[in-house]
């Protein structure tokens, strides 16, 4: 008798062990690109701006080759909900917009039994109603005194709170903290969105950062003062004799006169130039590099200000006894050009704007310190995070799960070799012209079409073709050449 209650209270414990569904946060903030992360090495990693997430490849896996496939944000957030290309969920530039029926990841993660919350920056427009809770940013959000819309007496999106004297990281972290101590059901799993609106532009940090690497100077790319040197891009990005270069594309130097770091940050953070700031009486190449000084660290203290919350959290979820039963993503919804071609901002297919940085954490079936260079897209997001739920990949969403990837290292038999990529919002805000793309392992090709949607606003049409095994940095466009 006794031993078959012990029998029995086992399968009970071992059942009920099994049935427990991991926990599912996914951590993203706005444009952080893989080169502001210490653990992908960058020219920026002996500055540490990124201690707390290293832990995360520390402990988990590193992506070397995660690609958005359209770098700019509502279509990558549409990508990651619906498990869809931009084209096929509808979401091709800014104004894309996601209903609570297509809110799919939200809707299939709470039939799989889990609780499910959205806080921070939502930027799909329409109610995040397929969530049990959000809190979301207004569009863009502000950084300072930050509102949120919330759940409400009042229809959508008319129910707000306000979070005076805070900035947005830590009003989004505190609100994240409320719900997992108040809020969460901890009877099921939770499935958390927890999304900064930093390091988004115009990277107005918490003042507390005011002085943070205020006196170290950035180390540059090669590519901010060599910006387009002979051989790098085409008559699509630079124009019959170079006579575009001075239009595509923003800029940190004086490059673009419509639109540059050069002429703007001064204006903007003055507090950030030396008082007796003068460009009349300062080379071009100052100038420059003055202004990614101050673009950058700026930059940087918005990374910091991150950081720092998210070791609030991962302190709770310690506390709590979750932090190892939580799968934990951390990811930019793009990447983003810090000066790398004269360049800011996304929307380009170049690696430093297409790769989106893709950490995973789950020490019960992830190795520590792990990396792989498969090739997986945002579209593979939630594919990936259903599948951790135990739930298979939706006939209606594109992407893959690369769960297994994450547990054993290796790409299962007929993985994708290669990523695609389109960006449609052809010399839309930061004069880029449309492209579309593959990226493989080892080589790039892009095709500028030259045209926006109505065939209208005509750049010349070209071709690009970059060989990343000797040429990480794209540099030389090896379309013309015969040997390729
Ligand atoms: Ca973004």
């Amino acid at each position: 008798m006794h031993f078959f209650f012990s029998f029995t209270l086992l399968l009970l414990v071992t059942s009920s062990l099994v049935a427990k569904k991991p926990n599912v946060l996914f951590i993203m903030s706005d444009d952080h690109t893989s080169q502001a992360i210490g653990a992908y090495g960058s020219r920026l990693a002996k500055l540490n701006p990124s201690p707390t997430i290293d832990r995360l490849a520390k402990e988990g896996m590193l992506f070397e080759n995660a690609f958005c496939s359209n770098s700019i944000c509502a279509p990558s957030r549409a990508t990651i909900i619906t498990g869809q290309y931009a084209h096929t969920c509808d979401s091709h530039d800014l104004g894309g917009r996601i209903e609570a029926q297509r809110q799919y990841l939200a809707k299939e993660m709470k039939k799989a039994g889990y609780h499910t919350a959205m806080i921070g920056k939502w930027h799909l427009k329409m109610e995040p109603a397929a969530f049990d809770f959000y809190s979301v940013l207004p569009g863009q959000g502000k950084f300072h005194d930050p509102e949120f819309r919330v759940q409400g007496d009042k229809p959508w999106p008319k129910n707000l709170i306000k979070f005076d004297g805070m900035h947005s990281s830590d009003a989004v972290t505190d609100q994240t903290l409320k719900w997992l101590k108040e809020g969460w059901d901890d009877e099921k799993p939770f499935f958390l969105m927890h999304h900064y609106k930093a390091p988004h532009d115009y990277f107005e940090h918490a003042h507390r950062y005011n002085d943070y690497l205020a006196n170290v100077e950035i180390p540059q790319p090669p590519s901010l003062t060599n910006s387009h040197p002979k051989g790098f891009g085409s008559i699509a990005t630079r124009g019959h004799n170079d006579e575009l270069v001075p239009h595509i594309g923003t800029s940190i130097g004086k490059r673009n006169p419509r639109r540059s770091y050069a002429h703007d940050l001064p204006r903007r953070f003055p507090q950030d130039y030396p008082k007796d700031y003068d460009p009349e009486k300062l080379s071009d190449a100052e100038i420059q590099r003055m202004a990614y000084n101050v673009y950058l660290r700026k930059y940087l203290r918005c990374v910091k200000g991150v950081d720092d919350n998210l070791k609030r959290l991962f302190a709770y979820l310690e506390k709590r006894g979750e932090m190892d039963n939580t799968v934990i993503f951390y990811t930019g919804d793009q990447g983003f050009m810090l000066g790398e071609h004269d360049y800011q901002d996304k929307r380009w297919m170049y690696d430093e704007s297409m790769r989106m940085p893709l950490l995973v954490r789950y020490p019960k079936t992830i190795k520590a310190g792990s990396r792989t260079d498969a090739i997986v897209g945002n579209v593979d997001f939630a594919p990936t995070m259903l599948a951790f739920a135990g739930v298979e990949t939706p006939g209606y969403m594109q992407g893959n799960s690369f769960k297994s990837i994450c547990e054993t290292g290796k790409e299962p038999r007929g993985w994708q070799q290669e990523a695609y990529y389109r960006y449609w919002m052809h010399m839309a805000h930061h004069d880029n012209p449309g492209h579309v793309g593959i990226r493989t392992k080892t080589h790039k090709l892009i095709y500028y079409y030259g045209a926006d949607y109505k065939g209208q606003n005509r750049t010349p049409p070209a071709w690009e073709l970059y060989d990343l095994t000797k040429d990480r940095f794209e540099t030389v466009n090896q379309y013309d050449n015969p040997d390729y």
